[in-house]
């Protein structure tokens, strides 16, 4: 039986003007023959009947969606203007150096909302030693052209543990970051995964005792200057959290179209083929999980703890017929007294120091 439709859409855009030494996302160089033909097949997509046209979030990720040169850029927001009619949050992701004018302008026409940045580092050595192409200048004019232009909810995103990225320097892109005031700030920890060059290269990902104390100085200074620290790796200004994210956190369904792109469909977690040649020839054989009610219990956990929205333990019973907090008691009650967890309303949550080691509380709550 066919349950509520899901009211997030996650797009994929595989293309970047050039590849970073650390990323292991579904990317590949910008071509434009391919690129129209993947236009071709996300239109088709996104003309399906069967989606939901009142959509709450639209999140358009890559890859760098900016890398379509412009023509194509507009094909791109003019399949998605039907399905955004309704949405609160529409984020286009973009890199620094290809967000220009006409995209912007472009963008603001259809009713995109939020921008996120890739930003990664505000010292211009340490961008071109990974590859990237943009500078901390065209940061800071890529954010005056976006708020010139009214666009101003703004992510940006940073890597902590880049090599060669000490403490003092993360402190100093940080306080950069904070010059723009942008009402989002992303910092997610470099991991170094296979087939990157960072692999090739034998970097390492950060100490355990450097991210620590990284998360520990950023967490600082941002709650200082008025950020709302409400996931793991995210902080945000009064207001203006990701709602599309939250829709992940909070173990809702959400489409996924695009190369490579995850859903989560009924009780169906999917995700669609890597493989370029078998999307654009549409034979789009995606990954499926069923998800069982236990799944569900377990998504519900890892999900719901990495927010300050926590886990309602009333909610988990009256779903799951499961009362987490009896069966669990001890657990729960040494993460309390070691101060990872605290209870408050009835609701399970992370403090600081539990959500930097939550991958093991997780497992431990698990039934
Ligand atoms: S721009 Fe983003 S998606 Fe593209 S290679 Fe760099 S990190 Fe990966």
């Amino acid at each position: 039986m066919r349950k509520n439709k899901p009211n997030s859409l996650y797009i994929h855009i595989p293309f970047c003007e050039s590849i970073c030494d650390y990323c292991d996302f579904t990317k590949l160089q910008y071509f434009r023959n391919f690129a129209e033909k993947y236009l071709s097949v996300l239109e088709k997509e996104l003309s399906n009947p069967e989606l939901n046209k009142d959509l709450k979030t639209i999140y358009v990720g890559g890859g760098t969606p900016t890398s379509l040169e412009d023509d194509l850029f507009l094909r791109l927001l003019k399949a998605i203007d039907p399905l955004s009619k309704k949405a609160i949050e529409y984020t286009f992701e973009c890199n620094p150096e290809s967000l220009t004018l006409s995209k912007i302008k472009m963008m603001k026409e259809y009713g995109v909302n939020r921008i996120s940045i890739g930003v990664e580092s505000t010292d211009d050595k340490v961008l071109k030693a990974i590859n990237r192409h943009h500078t901390f200048s065209d940061v800071i004019k890529a954010v005056d052209l976006l708020r010139k232009n009214g666009i101003d909810n703004i992510n940006l995103d940073l890597i902590l543990g880049l090599p060669n990225v000490s403490e003092k320097m993360l402190e100093k892109d940080i306080k950069n970051i904070l010059s723009l005031s942008p009402t989002h700030i992303s910092c997610y920890s470099l991991t170094v995964n296979e087939h990157t060059v960072f692999s090739i290269k034998k970097i390492s990902p950060p100490s355990e005792e450097f991210s620590y104390n990284a998360y520990k100085m950023i967490n600082n200074i941002l709650i200082n200057n008025g950020y709302e620290h409400y996931e793991v790796s995210n902080w945000a200004k009064k207001g203006k959290r990701s709602e599309h994210n939250l829709t992940y956190w909070r173990n809702e369904t959400y489409y996924g179209i695009g190369l490579g792109a995850s859903g989560y469909e009924d009780n169906i977690r999917y995700r669609n083929t890597t493989n370029l040649n078998k999307y654009l020839n549409n034979k789009n054989i995606r990954e499926e999980e069923i998800v069982t009610i236990k799944d569900l219990e377990e998504y519900q956990i890892m999900l719901n703890l990495r927010t300050d929205e926590g886990l309602d333990l009333a909610k988990f019973l009256n779903l799951f017929k499961y009362d987490l907090y009896k069966n669990k008691k001890e657990v729960i009650e040494s993460y309390i007294s070691s101060n990872y967890l605290y209870i408050e309303n009835n609701v399970l949550k992370a403090t600081f120091d539990g959500l930097l080691i939550l991958d093991k509380i997780v497992i431990d709550l698990f039934r």
